[in-house]
């Protein structure tokens, strides 16, 4: 059963149980008040009866005193007639002692006569009422007796319900048969009331099928006749069909209104429950009309608030969606192709911030001093106090340039931050580890979410008001960073050694909207920070691949393809900036000898010795190569030909000074006395190229090898004219401040004369 049908019965019970209910109480009310009235007319009735026998039996009996006074006997029939005529009587009999009429009226009623001091009616039909009275003389002898009479016939009956107002029945009992002698009941009704007159006892009413009330009265003393006396009851025919009219007319009006109400009631649930279906069929569009303020249009209101919002989430779910997968597809494709980390980075951190709905981020690598340093920043406008530039530690630009080919990973970021609108150096966003959030969290590897006054902001740290920032780490991986190029700039990186320790942090600011990062934004920024730790970890690997290229796997010096990498970036650098270049070509002496004496091993050990002494003896810029066999190659950059000479008698001593300890081919502990060569030539002073500066220096080294080895040679210079031998300060020392200077030669250009120009220059012996 629907709710509209329940509704309706539920109305129906409520509307017409009362009506029904005082439509019964009046019907009975009606009916009751109806038989009482019809009673009491009964009563009324047979009491006017009997008033109008006892009346008629005086009249009669005084009619007979009338006639027995008169004592002549012969002078009675004249006084009976006179009664008679003047219509105190019907008939007069007169009677001897032995029941003979003497006299009797002509044409009186037929026998029998029903006595009015009430004796058992005689045999047949009563056809008349009589007063009897003693006829006797005036010795009180008894004469006879003298009756009067009236006849009982349907005149009589007539005029008795004329009196009384009611229908009037006389029976004929003679027989115990109940049956009309005379009647002013109608025929229709005449069965139904002499049926009900058999069921009547005593005074009591009965009431007909069709509405009549009947009273039996008599015969009894004083009225010796046996009626019955009948009324209509006196509601009228119409009253209960106007009832049971009312009542029907109520009931359809009750009907239509509780159709019609439960109809109001539930149309909106019906159209509720109908927007319901059709939004779990997926119709976010489904709305209600509110037609009321009620709870059912309140509900309505709310039904359509949630939906309307629940579109509109699922549109912002849908397009955050589809920005997501956007930005997966860059973030996948970025990955694929680029070992650009800073590029990576930066599709990193704007992933995470279209994801999570930051406003503001920043990716922040460790450096080698421990100071997590910006590599990327988004949105922050330099919103992060600058360090005092004198807080700062040493610039390492220099390293940037000492060719340490990972450009872009050790260095400091900058000119590599491309991010539109933010002019700030992300490279001034430091924070030490440790210290403050950013540094916590890359201390202690644990993610941090929060919200801060501006002003309560970090030392060092983006003002804003929430942030997030999740470490990432590499376990089992590199340290990264500065850590993870060569341990000292201009000398090719030692083994790196594995760590755990967090490679950065990603941090994001500002939320949009009121609240801060929730959990959520964590599991996601923990996603985008492993991203970042891989990322990391490529270009690391990548980068060590490189390394190892162009590295000499005996010495760890740079190799020769290195250095052809570097004389051609050196020089152009020097070219740009207008500084000398001096490159060393260096060559052990006689080193064939210690191969054949003491075995090739021996040879390696004494190789990967000079090489460390060389590197002991260079400054950080400079770069030492291993060029092949015993050759290896020294570039000095923003060095003069006074400077290269210096460093070149450095190597030449150093590499003198203490015979090589190694082993001999039965392991014993020997020690071979090692001596080099070298031939030194200085861009632009010597050569316009690359390849001819090398060339030269090469020409140089063969000049000293040719002047008796164990000494070096400066190039000559280039132009043709001047032949001389480049007289080179025996025992030079460096300038006060130990730097190297480019500029004009100065003492030792004085005796460049003796260089040859030639090949083969002449030697020039050091002596030892
Ligand atoms: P000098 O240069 O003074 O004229 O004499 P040298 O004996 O050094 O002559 P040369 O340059 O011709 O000989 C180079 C020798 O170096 C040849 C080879 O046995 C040795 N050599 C080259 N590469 C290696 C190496 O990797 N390990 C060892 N142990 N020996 C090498
Ligand atoms: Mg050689
Ligand atoms: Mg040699």
């Amino acid at each position: 059963m629907t709710l509209r049908g329940r509704l309706t019965a539920a109305f129906l019970a409520v509307v017409l149980g009362p009506v029904l209910l005082g439509a019964f109480f009046a019907g009975s009310m009606m009916s009751a008040v109806d038989r009482s009235r019809s009673t009491e007319r009964l009563g009324l009735a047979a009491a006017a009866v009997r008033t109008s026998m006892d009346a008629l039996c005086q009249q009669l009996r005084a009619a007979a005193d009338a006639v027995a006074l008169v004592t002549d006997p012969a002078a009675r029939p004249r006084a009976a007639d006179q009664v008679v005529g003047r219509g105190l009587a019907a008939a007069v009999l007169i009677t001897d002692t032995a029941g003979r009429a003497s006299y009797r009226t002509p044409g009186g009623p037929a026998a029998p006569w029903q006595d009015c001091a009430g004796a058992a009616p005689s045999a047949g039909p009563v056809r008349a009422l009589a007063a009897r009275v003693q006829l006797r003389d005036a010795a009180g002898t008894d004469l006879g007796a003298v009756a009067a009479a009236q006849p009982v016939d349907p005149a009589f009956v007539a005029r008795l319900a004329a009196v009384t107002g009611v229908a009037v029945t006389l029976l004929d009992d003679s027989a115990g048969t109940d049956r009309v002698s005379h009647t002013t009941e109608t025929p229709a009704v005449r069965e139904a009331v002499l049926a009900a007159a058999r069921r009547a006892n005593g005074n009591g009413v009965t009431e007909t099928s069709d509405g009549r009330y009947v009273r039996r009265l008599g015969p009894s003393p004083g009225q010796p006749l046996p009626l019955v006396l009948s009324v209509p009851g006196e509601r009228s025919p119409g009253g209960y069909a106007a009832l049971v009219g009312a009542v029907a007319l109520a009931a359809a009006l009750a009907v239509l209104a509780a159709w019609r109400l439960a109809r109001v009631t539930t149309r909106p649930l019906v159209e509720l429950a109908g927007a319901v279906d059709r939004v779990t069929h997926g119709d976010l569009a489904a709305r209600v009309p509110v037609r009321s303020r009620d709870e059912i249009g309140r509900l309505a209101d709310a039904f359509n608030r949630m939906t309307r919002e629940t579109g509109s989430y699922v549109a912002a779910l849908t397009s955050s969606r589809d920005q997501l997968r956007g930005h997966l597809a860059v973030l996948g494709d970025t990955l694929a192709s680029t070992h650009d980390l800073q590029r990576i980075l930066r599709v990193i951190l704007r992933s995470a911030i279209a994801t999570t709905g930051a406003r503001a981020g920043a990716v922040l690598l460790l450096d080698g001093d421990g100071v997590l340093v910006g590599r990327c920043v988004e949105g922050l406008d330099g919103r992060w106090p600058t360090a005092d530039p004198s807080d700062r530690p040493p610039d390492r630009s220099g390293s940037a340039t000492d060719g340490s080919g990972v450009d872009g990973f050790a260095g400091d970021g900058s000119g590599v931050d491309g991010s539109a609108g933010d002019r700030a150096d992300p490279a001034t966003l430091r924070v030490p580890f440790g210290i403050g959030v950013i540094g916590t969290v890359a201390a202690t590897g644990v993610p941090q979410r929060g919200w801060w006054e501006p002003a309560d902001t970090p030392t060092g740290e983006p003002t804003c008001q929430t942030y997030i920032a999740v470490p990432f780490a590499a376990p089992g991986a590199v340290e990264l960073g500065g850590r993870g190029g060569p341990d000292r700039p201009g000398h090719p990186p030692s083994d790196l050694e594995p760590s755990s320790e967090a490679l950065g942090v990603l941090a994001l600011y500002d939320r949009l909207g009121a609240d801060g990062f929730d959990d959520d934004d964590l599991v996601t920024l923990r996603t985008f920070a492993g991203h970042a730790a891989v990322a990391v970890e490529n270009v690391r690997v990548h980068e060590e691949a490189q390394r190892l290229s162009l590295t000499d796997p005996l010495t760890g010096l740079w190799n020769y393809r290195y250095l052809r990498e570097s004389i051609r970036r050196e020089v152009e650098r020097a070219n740009r900036f207008g500084r000398m270049l001096s490159v060393l070509a260096l060559d052990l002496d006689r080193f064939k000898d210690v191969n054949d004496t003491w075995g090739h091993a021996a040879g390696d050990a004494v190789l990967v010795e000079f090489a460390r002494r060389v590197r002991g003896e260079i400054r950080e810029v400079d770069l030492a190569f291993r060029q092949g066999g015993e050759e290896f190659v020294v570039l000095l950059p923003e060095t003069d030909a006074r400077g290269a000479t210096i460093v070149a008698e450095r190597l030449g001593a150093v590499v003198r000074g203490q015979p090589v300890p190694v082993h001999g081919h039965a392991g014993e502990p020997i020690r071979v006395p090692v001596t080099v060569s070298i031939g030194i030539a200085v861009y632009p002073d010597h050569a316009a190229t690359g390849q001819q500066v090398l060339d030269a220096a090469d020409a140089a080294l063969y000049a000293a090898k040719a002047a008796g080895r164990d000494g070096y040679r400066l190039a000559p210079a280039p132009d043709p004219a001047p032949a001389r031998e480049i007289p080179v300060v025996v025992a030079a020392v460096s300038p006060p401040d130990g730097l190297p200077r480019a500029g004009p030669a100065d003492s030792a250009g004085a005796g460049r004369g003796g260089a040859s120009s030639g090949p083969h220059p002449p030697r020039q012996s050091r002596g030892r």
